[in-house]
């Protein structure tokens, strides 16, 4: 398969079509993003990787750093996890707070906000400082040292982020949060800014591609059940209420984020990044959804 030449056709065809929708603005820092930037980064196994565009150029991974929460929160609980958050589909946006009051303040599923933030709950009661664990899983599983937080977006999002202060005050009142409020809602706010570029989430999100097991190293990360499941919670709630038009359209387990990224896995194939900071109406990145619907496309290889 020339990968590379599948790419090369994908950046002529998309990169100068007209978007409809826009960066995101409600966290002041990520509208001041550049809305042309355009990059894309596919591994496959035994590191061999292809590009085109700001594929190394950081962005603010926002929402797809929910995957890593989760899978520190599941190395750590095991099964327990899922007596604090389900794993349907929620079919609302990622920032809805109506399914907690007639669902007892147990979240759809770990991808819509308030089911990370109730993971983050379980960071914050398990380590001293969950930044720093964080911080040391990813720079583990990208063997990459300089990836870090973006304090500046932190902080923006923390001085707009009443949402999500109120999703955790009514966690709390419904029983299912045991921590105070404010260290929640900063470790939060930080794992959403970490600054990765796609090259960096690409070979980061191998793992889930991979079993389980680092590309470079063969170091066994998470077990063959655990990332099947996380892959399966990829597939059906990744994109929130556009999760069936991504399967529908690409066919891939994949996450989003505000910040214009997303990443999908192919089992056994490959991981992919994509980054444009355009939105459509869902907070997903459309040129990404296009890039990756012409990737399964022109590949012939999508999970279906
Ligand atoms: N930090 C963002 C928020 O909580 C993440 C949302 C997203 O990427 N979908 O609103």
């Amino acid at each position: 398969m020339d990968y590379q030449k599948i790419l090369n056709t994908i950046y002529e065809e998309l990169s100068h079509i007209d978007l409809q929708g826009e960066v995101a603005s409600y966290i002041p820092e990520l509208a001041k993003v550049d809305p042309r930037k355009f990059g894309m980064h596919l591994y496959v196994g035994k590191g061999e990787h292809f590009c085109f565009g700001d594929s190394t150029e950081k962005f603010s991974i926002q929402s797809i750093s929910k995957v890593f929460t989760l899978t520190i929160a599941m190395q750590l609980l095991g099964e327990n996890v899922w007596e604090r958050v389900d794993v349907e589909p929620s079919g609302d946006p990622f920032n809805s707070l109506t399914q907690l009051e007639y669902e007892n303040g147990i979240p759809r599923n770990p991808f819509i906000n308030a089911g990370a933030l109730v993971i983050c709950d379980i960071l914050v009661s398990n380590y001293e400082d969950p930044k720093k664990e964080l911080l040391s899983f990813v720079r583990k599983i990208t063997q990459d040292e300089n990836i870090n937080y973006d304090h500046k977006i932190a902080a923006s999002e923390k001085s707009t982020g009443f949402r999500n202060i109120a999703l955790v005050n009514y966690m709390k009142a419904l029983g299912n949060i045991k921590n105070d409020v404010e260290p929640i809602v900063d470790f939060y706010f930080h794992q959403c800014s970490l600054a990765m570029s796609c090259e960096e989430l690409a070979k980061a999100f191998m793992i889930y591609a991979n079993n389980g097991k680092m590309l470079e190293t063969g170091e066994k990360i998470l077990s063959r059940t655990k990332t099947k499941r996380i892959n399966a919670l990829m597939q059906t709630c990744g994109f929130y209420d556009e999760a069936g038009e991504f399967s529908f359209e690409v066919g891939l387990p994949g996450k989003s984020g505000v910040g214009g990224g997303i990443v999908a896995i192919h089992p056994d194939q490959y991981s992919v990044a994509v980054w444009n900071p355009i939105l459509n109406q869902k907070g997903n990145s459309e040129l990404g959804m296009a890039a990756l619907e012409k990737l399964t496309t022109m590949t012939g290889l999508s999970i279906f």
